[in-house]
């Protein structure tokens, strides 16, 4: 089964972090996870503009890395930035050690205290001491399943307009594997949303 909505017990297992943003404005928080990545995030960023659109970018550190003229383009279009770890390690399946250092490492690249653990997943002794360390663990509330080449993306674009609601944190990818959904993914949602009176905005700080 595809959870296309976090449901509410999950999001109180980690009760520290951000799930989702309460407001009854009409804002959305567009997250980009996976880049930064050649000719795609320039993509991402000439989308955004067309509808004023702002984000948060989820960056991991070995792209941060390798390209630092398109982070230096996602910060001076006003977009946020988040660590994403330097080598996109599993949480739950890496030593807390290792785990902090691989986070530590790409917060060198990235410049940034907010962190999105890879597949969302993280033991809690890593969650309570990166926010030790001084980290706010942003997950999301809707995932749009842009990286799954198995469903269909009319599929993916009818579930993000019936389900996203005021508020919602949505994942997205900077990634090729995700742009084949992602490049039709996106200008629905902010072509759709924006017709119905959404802003678009990074997570505040
Ligand atoms: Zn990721």
């Amino acid at each position: 089964m595809r959870i296309f909505k976090y449901p509410k017990w999950l999001r109180r297992l980690y009760p520290d972090s951000i799930w989702g943003i309460f407001t009854s404005n009409p804002i959305l928080y567009l997250t980009f996870d996976d880049g930064p990545c050649p000719e795609i995030t320039d993509w991402i960023l000439q989308e955004l503009r067309q509808y004023n659109a702002k984000a948060t970018f989820f960056c991991l550190g070995k792209n941060s890395k390798n390209y630092p003229l398109l982070m230096s383009k996602i910060i001076a279009d006003g977009h946020l930035v988040g660590n994403h770890s330097m080598r996109h390690l599993n949480g739950r399946k890496s030593g807390t050690k290792a785990f902090l250092a691989d986070v530590e490492e790409a917060a060198r690249y990235t410049s940034t205290t907010l962190f999105r653990p890879p597949y969302g997943k993280l033991k809690f002794k890593q969650h309570n001491l990166l926010k030790k360390a001084g980290y706010q663990t942003i997950f999301w509330s809707y995932l749009s399943y842009d990286f799954d080449l198995k469903i269909p993306v009319e599929k993916l674009v009818e579930q993000a307009k019936k389900k996203i609601k005021a508020g919602d944190i949505i994942v997205l990818h900077d990634s090729e594997k995700a742009f084949v959904n992602m490049r039709v993914l996106l200008p629905e949602i902010l072509t759709y949303f924006s017709e119905k009176g959404f802003q678009f905005k990074a997570i505040p700080r």
